[in-house]
């Protein structure tokens, strides 16, 4: 895996008179778990489909280090999402005739990989995310958490760069989606991976280390989640403060 700075200037989409995307610029670190939170309609789901090719945008680039992402055809940025990117959606993901494994070997079996080599590597993904007992189960004989965990050793089996996950635990009971929370951005750091990850739960959030706000489609705050976390502190303190005097 050859992790690398993703890179996106002037961004704009629109649909009829909606500006979705209203010119946004962001610079995501190799390596670097990254929170897009704001309210609905405010234009992450474009943003995380623009940043991750899949949407291209009216106007702006967006680069993974020196590749122009926005300026391949549609079979470079396939190529390239098959290769350098990884997925988890909210839910429904997986194929639900395949086993836990064999929806994991799936990234691998496209990309060229004997099936032997692509099993061995799903089980070893399973085991790390703690569903390694799960591995003849199809997607309808498991738990919601369980499922999104064999999601996630599916959009790592790759070794891809970077991970987009789109709401990953909006499907799942709040601990349920903590605990998945927990094992994606512990798993991203270990492995040096990028996380950029879309919610609307701060505590899903604070898994990460920077927390940027859309509003409109701009960019409203920019944050590391330090910062987030100590003026949550200083607010707290304050009104405590006020409540006493
Ligand atoms: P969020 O993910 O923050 O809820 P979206 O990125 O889905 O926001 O949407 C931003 C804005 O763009 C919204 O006003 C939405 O209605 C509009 N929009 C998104 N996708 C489409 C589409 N395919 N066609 C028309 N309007 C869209």
């Amino acid at each position: 895996m050859n992790t690398q700075a993703l890179q996106a200037t002037g961004l704009v989409k629109t649909y009829s008179s909606v500006h979705a995307l209203a010119g946004v610029d962001i610079t995501i670190g190799a390596g670097e778990l990254v929170a897009i939170m704001g309210p609905s309609g405010s234009g992450k789901s474009t943003l995380l489909h623009v940043l991750s090719g899949i949407l291209l945008p009216d106007a702006g680039e967006v680069r993974l280090g020196d590749a122009v992402v926005t300026a391949l055809k549609d079979s470079g940025r396939s190529k390239l999402r098959r290769e350098q990117f990884g997925f988890v959606f909210q839910d429904g993901q997986l194929v639900p005739e395949l086993t836990a494994r064999e929806n994991v070997a799936l990234p691998l079996l496209a990309s060229g990989a004997s099936r032997g080599r692509a099993m061995r590597a799903a089980d070893e993904w399973l085991m790390r995310l703690g569903v390694g007992e799960q591995k003849r189960k199809r997607p309808g004989e498991m738990s919601g958490g369980q499922a999104q965990r064999v999601a996630i050793a599916r959009s790592m089996v790759a070794n891809p760069s970077i991970i987009f996950a789109d709401e990953p635990t909006g499907a799942l009971d709040q601990a349920t989606g903590h605990e998945v929370m927990q094992v994606l951005s512990t798993t991203a750091k270990m492995n040096g991976t990028t996380l950029v990850v879309v919610t609307h739960d701060l505590k899903v959030a604070s898994w990460t280390d920077r927390l940027v706000e859309i509003r409109d489609g701009l960019i409203h705050t920019d944050r590391t989640m330090a910062d987030v976390v100590n003026s949550a502190a200083n607010a707290h303190q304050i009104q405590h403060a006020e409540v006493g005097r």
